[in-house]
């Protein structure tokens, strides 16, 4: 494994964290067998960062069971996330902090995150209900180990927020069909200048520049496979770790082998490690990308559920999978997304805008008007008449 050094505190931390958001099984309820088979691969692997959070349903208790299963928990650092949205007092930091601790069966949080940060007046919010304060005490009594802050806001704000406290590290999306989205490589920069680590999420966009590339792109990286990059995963994985300003990067790996392919890629891809021509490669797939990715949903699920029952992450991947993998393909898998096969489909015309999906999305999705394209493109004239009819029926 690789390590990088948090120029903080001097944690050496592998350069390939573990994700745990994505851990296999239904909505709400990770497999604890798969959970366990993962995080032991991971260590085993080198791998030194789990990443959870509070509002990831059954996620933390999750991942506090399987280190205390496997006996790990001094092995790795934890970093979990408070869900800034729920705290309205002071007490609410001090609960909600308890339970995390409870749950993940620990005594102390080595990264804790404000989860979401989307403009710096969040910040504001937080402070002047003595957030300051309360950090200072969870460091002083050692249960929590550093601070940081998970964004999704525009680039002019995260300096902003970079500013706003003595932050010891962040956590932003990156990834090479994103050097301009949110912080981008301008903040990535701004923060590793200021002396934070940065912590990388969504490299692969949960797997749109991995598995779910279209057959053009993939020719491109195919052509230029060598023994190191042969999959579109190592590609987009060492593009982000040839930054040296990143210190880590999350990947939700939902398998152990996806473990043992990631790790391998990782012991290799050093800083700096990418050729001129091979960044020539990656900015035709960007290209690529860029005529076919027509909604930017990364599948994280923060919308869900829709009081309606819609598939909201479904029906979008079913969306640019019509444009990616041609519009037969999108359809199947949008009426595999909206159970449509079942006595009551939930179509997106079902959608009532209510909007309380987007409220939720951390990239920003206008979600109502943006299912109205979905349906606009799956449920043309009539076929959208006999859908709707046949989905409220009975
Ligand atoms: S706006 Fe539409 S998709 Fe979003 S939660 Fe409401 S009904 Fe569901
Ligand atoms: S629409 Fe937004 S919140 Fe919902 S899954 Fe996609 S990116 Fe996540």
């Amino acid at each position: 494994m690789q390590y990088r050094v948090n120029p903080r505190n001097g944690d050496r931390i592998s350069a390939l964290g573990l994700g745990c958001m994505r851990f296999p099984g239904p909505p709400g309820r990770p497999d604890p067998q798969q959970a366990r088979a993962i995080i032991a691969r991971a260590v085993e692997r080198g791998i030194n960062y789990l990443d959870t959070a509070y509002l990831y349903p059954g996620n933390e208790a999750c991942v506090g069971a399987a280190l205390a299963d496997l006996g790990l928990r001094d092995r790795v650092l934890i970093a979990t996330k408070l869900p800034h949205g729920s705290v309205r007092t002071t007490a609410d930091l001090d609960r909600i902090f308890d339970e995390q601790l409870r749950r993940l069966r620990t005594d102390r949080i080595d990264y804790y995150l404000i989860h979401n940060v989307t403009s710096p007046a969040q910040w504001d919010r937080l402070r002047e209900l003595g957030i300051e304060d309360w950090v200072a005490h969870q460091r002083a009594a050692g249960r929590i180990r550093q601070i940081g802050f998970s964004y999704h806001g525009s680039a002019g704000d995260f300096p902003v927020l970079l500013d706003a406290y003595d932050w010891d590290f962040c956590q932003i999306q990156y990834n090479y069909a994103g050097e301009k989205y949110q912080a981008g490589t301008a903040g990535l920069r701004a923060a590793a200048q200021r002396g934070l680590a940065v912590f990388v999420m969504e490299p692969l966009l949960g797997g749109r520049l991995a598995d779910k590339l279209t057959a053009r792109a993939r020719r491109i990286l195919d052509a230029a496979a060598t023994p190191e990059l042969v999959t579109p995963a190592a590609w987009g994985l060492s593009w982000v770790w040839d930054h040296p300003e990143v210190t880590m990067l999350l990947s939700g790996m939902a398998a152990p082998e996806q473990v043992d392919e990631n790790a391998a890629v990782a012991c290799r891809a050093l800083p700096g490690s990418l050729t001129q021509e091979q960044h020539q490669v990656i900015a035709r797939v960007v290209e690529e990308f860029a005529r076919t990715n027509r909604v930017p949903c990364t599948g994280c699920n923060y919308c869900m559920p829709c009081p309606q029952g819609i598939n909201i992450p479904g029906c979008f991947s079913a969306y640019n999978a019509s444009f990616a993998h041609g519009w037969f393909t999108g359809l199947s898998q949008y009426f595999t997304a909206s159970a449509v096969r079942t006595t009551h489909p939930k179509l997106v015309s079902n959608c009532v805008r209510c909007g309380k999906c987007a409220r939720h999305c951390p990239q920003h999705i206008d979600i109502p008007a943006r299912l109205a394209d979905v349906g606009h493109r799956f449920q043309p004239g009539p076929v959208g008449w006999a859908l709707r009819a046949w989905s409220r029926r009975g």
